[in-house]
């Protein structure tokens, strides 16, 4: 039996600690930590009486994070707080010799760029405390990454390129609003597009490339290139890849108001000077738009998140897609969270669970694909996550 520790009481935070509840055959302890006691003590009450444990931590100051793990020692840390606190969370699970599993790569305040360099730093400091450190284990990186090990390993030699396809087409009845973190999310959209191929990154204005993907249980949706983390991880680990994209759905109304937002100056993450305080737009925007964890009852429609690998099998063209489809109802149904949350939250608990259980071992910090497929494959299947391949025309 083990004790999981969460921290993060947002949308995210919410459905893990839903999901270990329901696995509470495996963690039979649960502590949920968070910023402010609110969220916890709201998410505590959905919960059967006694499910989890809830408490606060400041989780960008590291002596706290020490301090909390050895009130609780857990056998596992799950990070759902925001990608700001993903280094000092990790410095404090080496200083505890605590396994650690996250959904984010780490991302600087003042700095709108995410990349794995300073979490992968951290390998020789896992190593040597004996512990696992699991990157990126949402669904978008996370189960794409296991979608691409799978392909990987059942269905081809070598592939040459991937596309990820993330569609949400849910509906929460609001012009504008982000489905997780808006900080995180314009930060994420608004920025250059970037794909690799040939072994170069190229990159691209925002939102400069489209091209209409017609997605299973949805329909065809606009579907715009983005940068995003998973590819740097699996540009390393994807034997003969080419190439590889990410593409992303985004409606009209979403697209106006960004540019809108964005050519005021709403989307700056430098402060500015308003009535002689220091404010920083983004930040104040943030307290404008509806809180993501409010639109679960609202939403309707679907999320299909998947990839598409070509490549060779046995000297042959193969191309395969692997995709999931996820109902925002029945998700609020679930766990009270709209889909992007849910599709995100049950990953990380699957890996909680095969770490635990020994299932998934190692010392050192990994990315998802680096690790067997299969075991991950089978949980979504019953844990709320079931997934589809089909072979396609080459
Ligand atoms: P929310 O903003 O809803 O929740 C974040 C939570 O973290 C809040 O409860 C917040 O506390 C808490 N928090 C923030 N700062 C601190 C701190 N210093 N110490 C302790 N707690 C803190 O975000 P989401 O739940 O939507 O997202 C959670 C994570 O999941 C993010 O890292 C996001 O990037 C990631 N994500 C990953 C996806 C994937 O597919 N891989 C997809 C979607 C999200 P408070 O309530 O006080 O504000």
């Amino acid at each position: 039996m083990a004790t999981a520790l969460i921290i993060g009481a947002g949308g995210v935070g919410r459905v893990v600690a839903h999901k270990c509840v329901m696995n509470n055959h495996v963690f039979d302890r649960i502590i949920l930590a968070s910023r402010s006691i609110g969220r916890c003590e709201e998410i505590k009450s959905e919960l059967p009486s006694g499910a989890i444990e809830i408490t606060t931590v400041d989780a960008d100051n590291t002596d706290e994070v020490i301090a909390l793990i050895k009130q609780y020692n857990p056998s596992i840390l799950i990070n759902v707080a925001l990608p700001y606190q993903d280094l000092t969370i990790m410095d404090a699970c080496i200083a505890t010799k605590t396994p650690y599993l996250d959904t984010a790569n780490y991302e600087h305040p003042d700095t709108a760029k995410f990349e794995y360099k300073e979490q992968w730093a951290k390998d020789s400091a896992f190593k040597e405390a004996g512990i696992m450190g699991l990157l990126g284990s949402g669904f978008d990186p996370g189960a794409t990454n296991m979608f691409c090990a799978y392909a990987q390993k059942h269905y081809f030699d070598e592939i040459h390129t991937i596309d990820i396809l993330d569609c949400n087409a849910g509906d929460h009845g609001y012009a504008f609003a982000t489905n997780f973190n808006p900080e995180i999310n314009l930060r994420e959209v608004s920025a250059k597009g970037r794909y690799w191929e040939n072994g170069k990154w190229i990159e691209t204005e925002p939102m400069k490339i489209m091209q209409v993907w017609d997605y299973p249980e949805v329909g065809p949706k606009d579907s715009y290139l983005l940068y995003h983390e998973e590819m740097e991880s699996l540009v390393k680990h994807i034997k003969g890849l080419k190439r590889i994209r990410f593409f992303m759905t985004f409606g009209q109304s979403y697209l106006t108001h960004m540019k809108c937002l964005e050519n005021v100056g709403m989307l700056g993450i430098k402060e500015v000077e308003h009535k002689g305080m220091k404010i920083i737009p983004m930040e104040f925007l943030k307290t404008l738009l509806p809180d993501p964890a409010s639109l679960g009852p609202r939403t309707k429609g679907k999320t299909n998140i998947g990839i598409v690998a070509e490549g060779l099998k046995e000297g042959k063209k193969r191309k395969v897609y692997i995709y999931q489809v996820k109902d925002h109802e029945e998700c609020y149904a679930e766990v009270k969270s709209q889909g992007v949350s849910y599709t995100t939250g049950v990953p990380a608990v699957i890996s909680a669970k095969l770490m635990v259980q020994g299932i998934w071992s190692g010392q050192g910090v990994f990315n998802m694909e680096q690790l067997d497929p299969d075991p991950f494959m089978e949980e979504m299947n019953t844990q709320g996550l079931p997934w589809k391949i089909i072979e396609m025309e080459c």
